[in-house]
């Protein structure tokens, strides 16, 4: 009994020994942890094909486990994003992503929920990413007008980093964002709006009345396809265009829940937010409307995103779902870090584990 006392004493020692030091024990740590992340590319890790990640998979409420609208594709060695919500591009790097890899972002439409990470993404590609041309934002008309506008708030900011680091880190000429405008297209048009090695990426219209422009992006390499919806009422245009499509990746807001909200906030006297509760609704899927567009437009697989409103209760998100299942079974429910791989002229469609 005697020994064991001792073991016991000599741990506990032990371990008040290792606990006073641990600041000095992850100073030691720290520069191999800082060169895996640093060193790490997360693109160089997925193979030849078209690879959708969430960054974001909410709304503009804050909610665990998802951040403000933001979707990743890699295609070609390259790294798109389908808007840019708060907090996106820090979870790209959580996630593996390196931000000087990002090629362009394309805008759905210019609700701040979906642009507000946009100055940060710009920024952040730039400064810590040797980039030399500023960043693209493809966009309906109306872009360069915001681009413009991130453009003359971060004015000062690249003068500053410029002073401080130097035109080789921080060139003047790859600070900032260019505008690549495109016409709204009429519904059953379709306007490339990039292609190169292999990826086309197409706008087709939607419908998020009354604010217009709205666009969903189709995405198209090697023979594999995936289409963002972006903020919409449930579409036929969608439908059109994700006929037998891989991945529609789909907005929704349950409107039972909402109508609860807005009920809760009349409770306490909140009239204005209650009817920003019942105002929403009308300008957005439910998630079985979504389910139904997955179902009659035959596509592999249907994964959920801008997920409104945020599922903090136990048994929300059976209650967000329900109904679903009965219209279309192969769904993910995203959540920030949730991404979906289509191999390279193949037909697999691989859900990858969490990258958060
Ligand atoms: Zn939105
Ligand atoms: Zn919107």
């Amino acid at each position: 009994m005697k020994k064991f006392s001792i073991i016991v004493l000599s741990i506990v020692v032990l371990g008040a020994g290792i606990y006073s030091q641990r600041g000095d024990i992850a100073l030691r740590i720290l520069p191999k942890g800082a060169e895996a992340l640093l060193a790490s590319n997360k693109i160089d890790t997925l193979g030849d094909g078209l690879h959708i990640a969430l960054c974001g998979a909410g709304g503009p409420m804050p909610a665990p486990n998802r951040s403000g609208p933001c979707v990743a594709v890699v295609a070609a060695g390259k790294l798109f994003l389908v808007d840019a919500g708060a907090n996106g591009l820090r979870n790209l790097g959580r996630m593996g992503y390196q931000a000087g890899n990002i090629s362009g972002v394309f805008l759905t439409h210019f609700h701040s929920d979906h642009i507000d990470g946009l100055g940060e993404v710009a920024t952040i590609r730039w400064a810590a990413g040797n980039n030399s041309t500023p960043l693209n934002i493809y966009g309906p008309d109306g872009v360069a007008n915001v681009v413009a506008g991130f453009n003359l708030a971060y004015g000062q900011d690249k003068i500053y980093r410029n002073d401080h680091h130097g035109n080789t880190v921080a060139p003047l000429t790859g600070a900032g964002m260019a505008a690549v405008s495109a016409p709204l297209p009429a519904e059953g048009e379709l306007i490339t709006v990039y292609e190169q090695d292999g990826l086309k990426v197409e706008m087709l219209a939607v419908d998020h009345f009354p604010i217009t422009p709205a666009v969903a992006y189709r995405f198209s390499y090697r023979g594999r396809s995936a289409l963002i919806s972006g903020d919409t009422n449930k579409s036929a245009n969608i439908e059109e265009f994700a006929q037998g499509i891989d991945l529609l990746v789909h907005e929704a807001l349950n409107p039972a829940m909402l109508n609860a909200m807005n009920q809760a906030a009349t409770a306490v006297g909140l009239p204005n937010t209650a009817k920003i509760f019942d105002d929403v609704i009308d300008y957005h899927a439910s998630p079985i409307e979504a389910a139904e567009t997955a179902r009659d437009a035959n596509v592999g697989h249907l994964l959920f995103y801008h997920i409104v409103p945020p599922l903090v209760l136990p048994g929300s998100e059976a209650l967000w779902l329900d109904g679903v299942d009965q219209r279309f079974s192969n769904y993910t429910l995203g959540e920030d870090g949730t991404s979906i791989s289509l191999p390279a002229n193949s037909s697999d469609i691989v859900v990858n584990s969490n990258d958060l």
